[in-house]
């Protein structure tokens, strides 16, 4: 299913949870198609793993963590009360960035290539985040502001079609029959937009941005997109008119200014997103070296060579254009992990594992440096030790396919049957395959040597098929 083209994602302007859960009506309940907050939240969460099926995402450790540790930030300073967020990174070079229902929060790749600064970039999710917290999806359903199931199926339904592509036949039938409900949902989209707009600003304001990115990025879009026949999603859901960018700049100036603009994280991470799309490795070395060329200082252009280098197999070149960013910042992770990739890919596995030690006792709960000395471990041929590690992992890391894929492959190594297909059932339900992961359920009880590991897996199954059950409804 994964013929993922240039991605459409809808933008998906939406609500958070109902702060009262009282009076709202139990789990399960058949009489009312109003959705609990519980509800919502696993709703939302076997969503997002059917999106996870359908579209191609970036799995970039270094990315994800970045898009998560920044968005939370975000999250801290917003209105948003219930901050359980989910994320998923999708790999297209179109602008866009979506929040939706049970906390998800969905970016593209092309939002790192379009928004030229972190306060740019924060300035999407800022206005996203503010959709969240002021439930206005709920709000234009409904007075009482609580989501109904039709309403958030059908939204929910759009962004998985969207962003499928319209190539998807199986996914367009799913968004056919909801097609007329997010219709309806356009039609309270302008106040909706202007009210994320303004507590987007205040948001950035309280997490230390200057607000006046907002207005920056709105206009540059302006004036990028202007002619173009065909623009990006984002800009069709949030259409960016001259008197948006006047209203925005109007409040951005009242904020004080000393706020932050960038940051060097930001453009480092930009440097890896633009790796990802450029033709091939050569071609991003030729662009790297053209940004030196102009400013010699301009770390990210070097540190972006030196990957381009890398993964073109110019090991020598990219030791060389790393040599300075350690030199001026010797525990600066993201150099490190640079380096520490540079020696995997030499086979110089003891370099590297010197580094990836001396980089743990600085920063023992860093996501990217932990799957880094995963990866190292395996090549290694240490799977014991990996399994170990992983299993750490998952401890801050329960819903990450990506990981899930890894421990199975490990318990694979390691002998651990049972094991493995634990994790694949896992993997596969983060991916929305829950046909797959029932049945590797029933392997691991076939296997299972005790009747306690036996009820556990039993168990487990049958959540995965009340999983399984909601998102069939759902999709009726
Ligand atoms: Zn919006």
């Amino acid at each position: 299913m994964n013929l993922l083209r240039p991605t459409l994602l809808t933008l998906a302007c939406l609500m958070a949870l109902p702060s009262h859960a009282d009076d709202l009506p139990s789990l399960g309940d058949a009489s009312s198609a109003i959705v609990s907050p519980q509800q919502e939240h696993q709703l939302g969460r076997a969503w997002l793993s059917l999106l996870r099926g359908n579209v191609n995402q970036l799995n970039d450790p270094q990315l994800k963590d970045y898009v998560e540790t920044s968005v939370y930030r975000l999250a801290e300073t917003s209105q948003l009360q219930d901050r359980r967020l989910e994320f998923i990174l999708i790999d297209s070079r179109e602008l866009n960035a979506f929040a939706a229902p049970g906390g998800i929060v969905g970016v593209n790749g092309g939002l790192f290539l379009n928004a030229q600064t972190e306060g740019e970039y924060a300035s999407v999710l800022a206005h996203e985040l503010a959709h969240l917290s002021q439930r206005h999806f709920a709000r234009g359903v409904e007075a009482q502001q609580r989501m109904q199931l039709p309403m958030m199926a059908a939204l929910l339904a759009g962004i998985v079609a969207a962003a499928a592509g319209a190539g998807d036949a199986g996914i367009a039938a799913i968004a056919g029959t909801q097609a007329a409900a997010i219709q309806e949902q356009r039609r309270f989209s302008r106040q909706n937009e202007q009210e994320a707009d303004r507590i987007g600003i205040l948001n950035l304001e309280k997490a230390g941005y200057d607000p006046r990115n907002m207005p920056s990025m709105f206009e540059r879009l302006m004036r990028q997109y202007r002619y173009d026949a065909k623009p990006p999603e984002f800009l069709l859901t949030h259409p960016v008119t001259e008197s948006r960018i006047a209203d925005t700049r109007n409040r951005a100036e009242q904020a004080p200014k000393g706020g932050t603009e960038d940051s060097q994280r930001y453009q480092l991470i930009r440097a890896r997103v633009a790796l990802i799309y450029e033709g091939t490795p050569g071609l991003a070395a030729k662009r790297f070296r053209a940004q030196l060329d102009e400013n010699p200082n301009m770390d990210a252009a070097r540190y972006g060579l030196a990957l381009a280098l890398i993964k073109g197999g110019q090991l020598n070149e990219a030791r060389e254009s790393l040599k300075p960013l350690l030199a001026k910042a010797p525990n600066d992770i993201t150099y490190n992990l640079a380096q520490i990739d540079l020696e995997i890919t030499n086979n110089r596995l003891a370099d590297a594992q010197q580094r990836v030690d001396r980089m743990r006792a600085l920063y023992p709960a860093n996501y990217p440096l932990q799957q880094a000395r995963i990866d190292l471990l395996l090549k290694q041929n240490r799977p014991a030790e990996a399994e170990k590690a992983l299993d750490a992992l998952l401890k801050n890391r329960p819903e990450d396919p990506d990981v899930w894929y890894d421990v199975a492959e490990v318990r694979g190594l390691a002998g651990n049957t049972v094991g493995l297909h634990q994790a694949r059932a896992e993997y596969f339900a983060l991916v929305g395959d829950y046909d797959q992961a029932v049945q590797q359920l029933d392997y691991a009880k076939q296997r299972a040597g005790n009747r306690v590991l036996k009820e556990k897996i039993d168990a487990r199954q049958r959540e995965l098929m009340e999983q399984q059950r909601m998102v069939k409804e759902m999709m009726r």
